[in-house]
C-alpha cells in the first residue's frame, strides 16, 4: 500500500488527517480467535508483524472500552484515516496544481470517433480523448459494457453508524472479528461498519442490519447514544475478489481500474501507480495478468 501512497501523501500534507496508531483485532471467543490464528503465519509471511494481546493488554491500550475480549491483534505499522474525505480533496488538489482537470460530470457514454481517439459523452460536454482510464466503482459496469467487454461486478453493500458525543473514546480502530464489525476513532466522532449485503446500488437502508450495529456498539460502549447518522456504501466486487486492472481487449486505448472490494480506498495508491505505468509507458513493476479482466 505504501508503494502507492507514501510519495503522494508527503506531497500533498495529509498527515494531519492520518493516525499511526496501529490498527487492533478483536476476539470474543477462544474458539474464533484459534481459527484466526492459521491466518497470522500467512500474514506473517508478507512481511506484516503482528503482536498477540492478552485481556488485560486491551485494558492497557483502550481503558474505556468495555472489555468482552478474549484476545487481540495488533498489526504493527497499519495507520488509518481519521478524515478520508480531507485526504482525498488534498490529493485531488496536488492533482490539479500538476496541471491536472477535475470536473464532476456524468459519463453517459465513451465513443471510438477515430482509430486512436475516443469521444466521452456527459450531457454537458463531449470531448475527445487519447486514453481513458474507467475507474468508477460498482458504476464501471454499464461503462464496461458500452465498449463491448463484460464484468461480473456486484455491489458488496456495507454500512456505518456515527457517533459524535463518543469521539476520541478509543485511539485506534478496532474490530470486533466475531461481528465482523469495526469501531473507528474519526476526526467527527466514532464510526461502527461493517456488514455485506448484496442488495444492488440502491441508497435504502435495511433498519434490521442498522440495528445489528447498535446492538455490537453498545456491547463495547453501552453509554453510546443512539446513532446520529447511518450511511450505506457499496463494494465493487468481482468473484475471486481482485481488482481488475488492464486494457480492454476491445480497444487498446480503453483501460480498466476498478473492483478493489473492501479494500479500495488501501488500495487506490497503488493502483492508482500501476494503471499510470500501464498508460504512459507499457512497462508496470508488477504482471498485471492476473488483474486482467480475460481472467474472470
Ligand atoms: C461500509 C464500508 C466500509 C469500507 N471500509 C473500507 C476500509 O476500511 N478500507 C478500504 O480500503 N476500503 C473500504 N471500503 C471499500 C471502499 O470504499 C471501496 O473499495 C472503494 O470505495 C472503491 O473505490 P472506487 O474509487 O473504485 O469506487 P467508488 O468509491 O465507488 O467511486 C466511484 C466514483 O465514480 C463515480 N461515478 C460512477 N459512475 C460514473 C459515471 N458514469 N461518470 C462519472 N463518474 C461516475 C462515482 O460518483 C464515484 O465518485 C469500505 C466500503 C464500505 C461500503
Amino acid at each position: 500500500m505504501d508503494d502507492g501512497y507514501e510519495e503522494l501523501f508527503k506531497e500533498a500534507g495529509v498527515e494531519p488527517y492520518l493516525s499511526r496508531n496501529s490498527i487492533m483485532y478483536g476476539w470474543s471467543t477462544r474458539l474464533f480467535f484459534n481459527s484466526a490464528k492459521k491466518d497470522f503465519s500467512k500474514r506473517e509471511q508478507t512481511g506484516i508483524k503482528i503482536q498477540i494481546l492478552n485481556h488485560d493488554d486491551i485494558s492497557d491500550l483502550e481503558p474505556n472500552i468495555n472489555n468482552i475480549f478474549y484476545k487481540g491483534a495488533l498489526f504493527e505499522g497499519s495507520y488509518f484515516a481519521k478524515n478520508p474525505k480531507k485526504v482525498s480533496e488534498l490529493l485531488i488538489d496536488l492533482f490539479v496544481s500538476k496541471g491536472g482537470i477535475f470536473k464532476k460530470e456524468k459519463v453517459t457514454n465513451i465513443e471510438k470517433v477515430e482509430k486512436s481517439k475516443l469521444q466521452i459523452s456527459t450531457g454537458i460536454t463531449n470531448e475527445v480523448f487519447d486514453r481513458v482510464i474507467i475507474a468508477s466503482g460498482v458504476w464501471s459496469k454499464s461503462l464496461v459494457e458500452a465498449t463491448g467487454d463484460k464484468v461480473p461486478l456486484e455491489a458488496e453493500r456495507g454500512y456505518h453508524i456515527m457517533n459524535p458525543e463518543l469521539k476520541d473514546i478509543i485511539s485506534r480502530p478496532i474490530s470486533w472479528q466475531e461481528r465482523g464489525t469495526y469501531f473507528t476513532p474519526m476526526e467527527d466522532g466514532l464510526r461502527t461498519g461493517g456488514i455485506v449485503e448484496f442488495g444492488d446500488t440502491n441508497y435504502e437502508e435495511n433498519p434490521k442490519v442498522i440495528n445489528f450495529l447498535e446492538r455490537a456498539l453498545k456491547s463495547i460502549f453501552p453509554q453510546s447514544n443512539r446513532p446520529a447518522q447511518s450511511w450505506v456504501g457499496f463494494r465493487p466486487s468481482v468473484p475471486d475478489s481482485l481488482p481488475v486492472i488492464g486494457q480492454s481487449s476491445k480497444n487498446p486505448y480503453i483501460y480498466y481500474c476498478f473492483g478493489h472490494q473492501h479494500i479500495g480506498w488501501s488500495l487506490g495508491g497503488i493502483s492508482g501507480k500501476l494503471i499510470a505505468q500501464k498508460v504512459c509507458a507499457n512497462k508496470t513493476d508488477i504482471d498485471l495478468a492476473p488483474y486482467s479482466l480475460e481472467r474472470l
